[in-house]
């Protein structure tokens, strides 16, 4: 293969591979302790600098791309019976997916038995922050300001007004349709914009993993090493056993070639830990990659990305589990119950964004009673449990995404089949040289008229 031709998902691979190493040798070889060099400078200077641009730069893409993209979605699907399915599709879907997560997580959990007997000291202390009340999710679904609602990045408000928006469009008909075809554009120019972003991938992608791992401590991990033990392990059957076995029987769509494509969406959730901030590259994911029309995926991927989180649930069962026995409590079987149905609910007003599941477990822990400064046990190891459960939340959000469209009709197999498909090539940022005379030409010409 042609060096410069390299695929970008090789190349933010290699990036992620050499920030462990860094951030391992920054780490162990106590190089990142506080007010050193390398922790002032290049952990907390260079690396955070640049990570936080990066996430920066595809949360700009998120707000202006939803909108459009769903003006552009809802005008495709052109039939409000056919949108009021793909939302009921998916949002029981949704459900069903995270309430077997946390299902799983649970039975997992309680049969390996873990953190029984153990004698954990918790130097962290954790007060729980509220989650918003369901009432207040329900009514918060309408903004009272559509531009307060872009601003703040709240998804839901923002699904709704731009859904309201395009259904308008049809209504008023061939007057709108210059509008309808500007958003098509501007549309397409986000999606540009999401390309150069994710060609910057390697290098912020280094940069966050290699601060993340310079953090990380190693000494707690092994301490906790049951509850990430049993953590990882839940997610990873979750992702490549049960999500998997959804696809095929839903959608019969081959999970290999799955598992292939999503690799870049699940490689940018897990750097940036944020559902919400890779909703870009979800989206792009599974329009360029997977074939999905963007008429489904323009709803269900910033859909997916607010109320469905089966990688949350995971770590709301496991950890539920691993506390009580920590404690000794025994919740019993409803108080199981309870914790299923609250983390499905809680799953539904929070946002995707870094660190929200701790906040839903306290609402967890507050319904079951169990004593919410026992997550002060599990914080330290949090954020790396973070960044791999949101990986898995993606993908999830990617299967239902894929089952829904190919239920529909809007699901090119031609692409989807395509190993290459929408790959995106390090060299594919460039503009066209005659395009670029055209241009120059007619700037030229408005110049000469004036
Ligand atoms: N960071 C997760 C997400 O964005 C939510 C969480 O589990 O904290 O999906």
């Amino acid at each position: 293969m042609d060096k410069n031709k390299m695929s970008l998902t090789m190349k933010v691979l290699v990036g992620m591979a050499l920030g462990i190493a860094l951030g391992l040798f920054f780490n162990l070889s106590g190089l990142n302790a506080d007010g050193s060099f390398v922790n002032t400078y290049i952990v907390d200077g260079l690396f955070l600098i640049i990570g936080k641009m990066f996430v920066n730069a595809l949360k700009m893409l998120v707000v202006p791309l939803v909108f459009f993209s769903l003006i552009c979605g809802v005008c495709g699907i052109g039939n409000l019976k056919t949108l009021g399915r793909v939302g009921t599709k998916s949002f029981a879907l949704y459900m069903m997916t995270t309430a077997i997560a946390i299902t799983l997580a649970i039975t997992i959990a309680a049969s390996v038995g873990i953190g029984e007997g153990m004698n954990l000291e918790s130097t962290a202390s954790f007060t729980g922050k509220e989650t918003p009340p369901l009432t207040q999710v329900l009514i918060d679904i309408i903004p009272s300001n559509p531009i307060h609602a872009m601003a703040n990045g709240d998804m839901l408000p923002l699904i709704f007004f731009s859904i309201l928006v395009g259904i308008s469009l049809l209504m008023v008909g061939r007057k709108a349709s210059s509008f309808i075809e500007g958003a098509e554009i501007a549309n397409e120019v986000m999606m540009k914009m999401v390309t150069m972003v994710m060609t910057m991938a390697p290098y912020a992608v280094f940069a966050l993993i290699a601060k993340s791992v310079a953090e990380l401590g190693f000494d707690l991990l092994g301490q906790l090493a049951g509850y990430v033990g049993v953590l990882v392990g839940a997610l990873l059957i979750h992702l490549f056993v049960t999500l998997m076995i959804v696809l095929k029987v839903f959608s019969g769509l081959s999970p290999r070639l799955f598992l292939q494509k999503i690799r870049n969406a699940q490689v940018f959730a897990f750097s940036t830990a944020s559902s919400n901030a890779t909703i870009p590259v979800t989206l792009r994911t599974v329009t360029e990659r997977m074939g999905v029309n963007n008429s489904v995926a323009s709803f269900t991927v910033p859909f997916g990305a607010t109320i469905n989180m089966d990688g949350t649930a995971i770590m709301q069962g496991v950890a539920t589990v691993f506390i009580a026995n920590v404690y000794g409590l025994d919740l019993g079987i409803t108080g199981y119950l309870t914790v299923i149905l609250m983390s499905v609910l809680a799953s539904i007003g929070t946002a995707g964004v870094p660190g929200v599941g701790l906040i839903m477990l306290s609402m967890v822990f507050a319904q079951v009673g169990l004593p919410i400064e026992g997550i002060g046990l599990i914080l330290g190891v949090d954020r790396l449990m973070d960044m791999i459960r949101t990986a898995v939340n993606v993908s999830g959000d990617a299967v239902v995404t894929s089952i829904v469209a190919k239920s529909e009709g809007k699901l090119s197999l031609e692409t989807y089949n395509d190993v290459t498909a929408g790959a995106v090539m390090v060299d594919s940022i460039h503009i066209d040289d005659a395009v670029e005379q055209e241009l120059a030409q007619a700037v030229q010409q408005t110049h000469d008229k004036q």
